[in-house]
């Protein structure tokens, strides 16, 4: 094909493409926009995971009828005017984008009345040609409707996930500007449904329940000089870091509850994550992540916003300085405000028993030999063959003879396969043991769990959870799964709603399954009596695929006799 330049239509919906990714990056502009105009509230109201619509109400400074058509002109603005200006961005928005954007992949409403005048406007646009233009009475600020994103841009429509996945991208989106602007008043509708809602009370620690609940709350620890920085309050430092974090009880097992903000703009950043990580070393079991949010202030001209299409990405122009103002002010917090556990402590907390540990080796009883033991013949080769407890290594692992060598078994990972096993057998034949509890129990949510939770019950029911609705994003359980009973099923439930959400629901049952397996099984560190062990042998014996855990690692090393012979040079 010979060069030339693209026409204006193809040029709008690759510009848009940067810009609108989902429809969360639709209600991300909006909300910026709301927050740029000072709004002090902001509703979002969302259906059909944003394609159906997306509408956000303000109560800002709103757009003179004279410009409300502009706003939908590509790089028109009114937050900078020059290339200075660029320089020291204070604003959320200042590309001129976010509008025309939207405008060439959905049909887009506007109704506007500023601050100045007595009468609004209201505009509304289809394929970015203004269909409807004219004076509307309202109060003062904006209301933004979007409807039927991507329908003319198939290959983006078919590249959205769920609903539920949409929605859940959507909830984190508000939560983060939740906690950003504790002084703004948030709600969010998910399909009528109220998602989120926050007092606007000015107090990050409000915002914190409102999002992640009292139970997380409880648990963050502030940092820098508190709430009154974190509202541009006093500096203590070159780039005064404000925020809180959650002290190591309440670690998690991703990355998703770490918030970063730089001048209270979100962004995502692996320099800071790696920051906060840093501070908490030592103190978090490997694989397990924090809880941060974290806001850094600096002079404008100390970051470069405009590196990124949706701005969320930046460049620090002092990247050492800035990674170790997070990392003291974090540390900081942490080392004031936990106490240094004890090395007791610290085996309870991460999970490993509390027993001294003791060396169970017992002798094989005198006589026994290896013809002794039958032999399995005719089972298949996948399955083992009977074993010999001989006992137990660093409270981990088991020692086990067989007809044909040794078998160092991993504890945790037999035990995995077994339950596995067992639970899909009870869920095939609905046959669930379930435990009710002696009193039920409240389980809190955060607004992308509660999405995710919502369209999962069932799927945790068939499993033998009971589990239903008390108010805003708290759920009562009332039964589980008996192999979880006096377990950490909590803990089971969230890491499930935090995982990468799986679209199909045959997905779901098998992670349930996984999960439960993983959080009901013994224990690396536990200590097992012989009768244990040999229960957990036999059991691992009667299951159809023993030498792999559900997640695929290996349960057991086997350590062949003729193999051992020729090592001691007998072979
Ligand atoms: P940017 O935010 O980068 O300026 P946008 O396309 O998002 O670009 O918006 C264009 C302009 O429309 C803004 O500069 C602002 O003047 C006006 N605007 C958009 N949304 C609002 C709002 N909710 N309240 C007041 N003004 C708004
Ligand atoms: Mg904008």
């Amino acid at each position: 094909m010979s060069i030339k330049v693209l026409d204006k239509e193809v040029v709008s919906q690759i510009a848009a493409g940067e810009v609108v990714e989902r429809p969360a990056s639709v209600v991300k502009e909006l909300v910026e926009n709301a927050l740029d105009a000072g709004s002090t509230q902001i509703s979002i109201e969302v259906k059909g995971g944003g394609v159906s619509l997306i509408r956000v109400t303000d109560n800002g400074t709103g757009i003179p009828s004279g410009e409300v058509a502009l706003a939908f002109e590509r790089y028109a603005t009114s937050k900078i005017g020059s290339l200075e200006d660029l320089e020291s961005i204070g604003s959320l928005g200042f590309r001129g984008e976010a509008l025309p954007s939207i405008a060439a992949v959905a049909r887009i409403e506007i109704s506007t009345q500023a601050v100045a005048e007595t009468v609004g406007s209201y505009l509304s646009l289809q394929d970015s040609v203004v269909i409807e233009q004219r004076s509307q009475g309202r109060s003062q600020g904006t209301t933004v409707s979007v409807r039927n994103l991507f329908r003319k841009v198939p290959a983006r429509l078919k590249f959205l996930k769920t609903s539920t996945t949409e929605n859940s991208h959507i909830a984190n989106a508000v939560s983060q500007y939740a906690l950003a602007f504790p002084e703004v008043k948030f709600v969010l509708f998910v399909d009528g449904r109220v998602a989120l809602r926050t007092p606007g009370s000015g107090q990050l620690i409000d915002s914190v329940i409102a999002v992640y609940g009292l139970e997380v709350a409880r648990n963050m620890l502030t940092i820098g000089s508190g709430d009154d920085a974190w509202e541009g309050g006093v500096a203590t430092s070159a780039f005064p870091v404000t925020g809180m974090v959650g002290s190591p009880t309440i670690s998690r097992s991703n990355r998703g509850y770490l918030s970063f903000f730089a001048n209270r703009r979100w962004i995502s950043s692996r320099l800071l994550a790696w920051a906060v990580e840093e501070a908490y070393h030592g103190l978090l079991m490997v694989g397990k992540h924090p809880v941060a949010i974290i806001n850094i202030s600096l002079p404008p001209q100390e970051v470069d916003v405009n590196i990124h299409p949706t701005k969320t990405e930046i460049k620090f122009h002092h990247e050492h300085t800035v990674f170790s103002a997070v990392q003291k002010a974090v540390r900081q917090a942490l080392i004031e405000q936990v106490p240094v556990p004890k090395i007791e402590e610290v085996a309870t907390t991460y999970g490993a028993s509390s027993v001294p540990r003791q060396v169970s080796w017992p002798l094989p009883e005198r006589g026994a030999s290896l013809s002794s033991l039958p032999v399995a013949s005719q089972t298949p080769a996948v399955s083992l063959p009977m074993l010999r407890v001989l006992g137990q290594m660093l409270n981990s692992y088991i020692i086990a003879e067989g007809p044909d060598g040794l078998y160092l078994i991993d504890q945790h990972a037999a035990h995995e396969r077994i339950l596995f096993e067992k639970i899909k057998l009870q869920s095939s034949r609905q046959k669930i043991e379930v435990q009710g509890l002696l009193e039920p129990v409240t389980f809190e949510v955060n607004p992308k769990q509660g999405e995710v939770l919502k369209h999962h019950y069932e799927n945790l029911a068939e499993f033998g959870f009971s589990i239903e609705p008390f108010g805003d994003r708290v759920y009562l359980v009332r039964a589980v799964p008996v192999l979880l009973y006096k377990k950490d099923w909590a803990g089971m439930i969230r890491e499930l709603l935090d995982s990468p959400s799986g679209e199909e629901q045959g997905d779901w049952t098998e992670k349930i399954a996984i999960s439960i397996a993983c959080h009901g099984a013994v224990r690396a560190g536990q200590a097992l009596t012989d009768d244990e062990m040999r229960e957990l042998v036999r059991q691992l014996e009667q299951v159809a695929v023993p030498h792999t855990c559900p997640h695929g690692r290996p349960t057991m090393i086997h350590f062949d006799s003729a193999q051992l012979r020729k090592e001691f040079g007998r072979g």
